[in-house]
């Protein structure tokens, strides 16, 4: 991941913890941060014995779509660690889940509070008509793979089935 990347990503978990804090009266801080290769999610946050309050960004994701990452998964996934230190030290909002004390603090912090956001990880890639290379998820590649139908790339370009080039690894 460039620099420039990692800062933005280090500077909007600081803001939304700080911001989380000040509203919500916690403490909450982050043990550990990390960029996954395997995490089939666009993120995944919480405590544990070892990290203690963890959170967890795919690369995948990053690469495919680093505005939604800023924007709405670091403020849902620092959500979570707010929610679960309030949870900790039994105070309201605490929430070790998706419930309504995590989506009123997700919402606080920018977050739309859906829990499935965009959904997985686009990571069928085909050739549009046009040449151009784009990432379907997995309900648009069994809508072209099992239904024999036609989707349209940003630019207005038949995707067909024929199109399909691979999984991105
Ligand atoms: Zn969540």
């Amino acid at each position: 991941m460039d620099a420039q990347l990692q800062e933005r990503i280090t500077k909007k978990i600081k803001e939304c913890l700080r911001k989380g804090n000040r509203l919500f009266g916690s403490r909450a801080r982050l043990n550990k941060f990390t960029v996954s290769r395997k995490l089939r999610k666009w993120g995944v946050a919480g405590w544990n014995p070892t990290d203690q309050y963890y959170m967890r960004v795919s690369q995948e994701g990053l690469q495919n779509d680093p505005e939604y990452v800023i924007n709405e998964v670091i403020p849902h996934e620092t959500a979570h660690v707010i929610a679960y230190w309030l949870a900790h030290n039994d105070m309201e909002h605490g929430d070790f889940g998706h419930g309504d004390g995590w989506r009123t603090i997700a919402k606080a912090l920018g977050s739309d509070g859906s829990t499935n956001g965009k959904g997985e990880i686009p990571r069928y890639k085909y050739r549009a008509q046009d040449g151009e290379i784009v990432n379907l998820n997995r309900k648009q590649h069994d809508y072209l793979q099992k239904e024999f139908k036609v989707l349209r790339s940003p630019s207005g370009a038949r995707i067909t089935a024929a199109g399909y080039m691979g999984e991105n690894q």
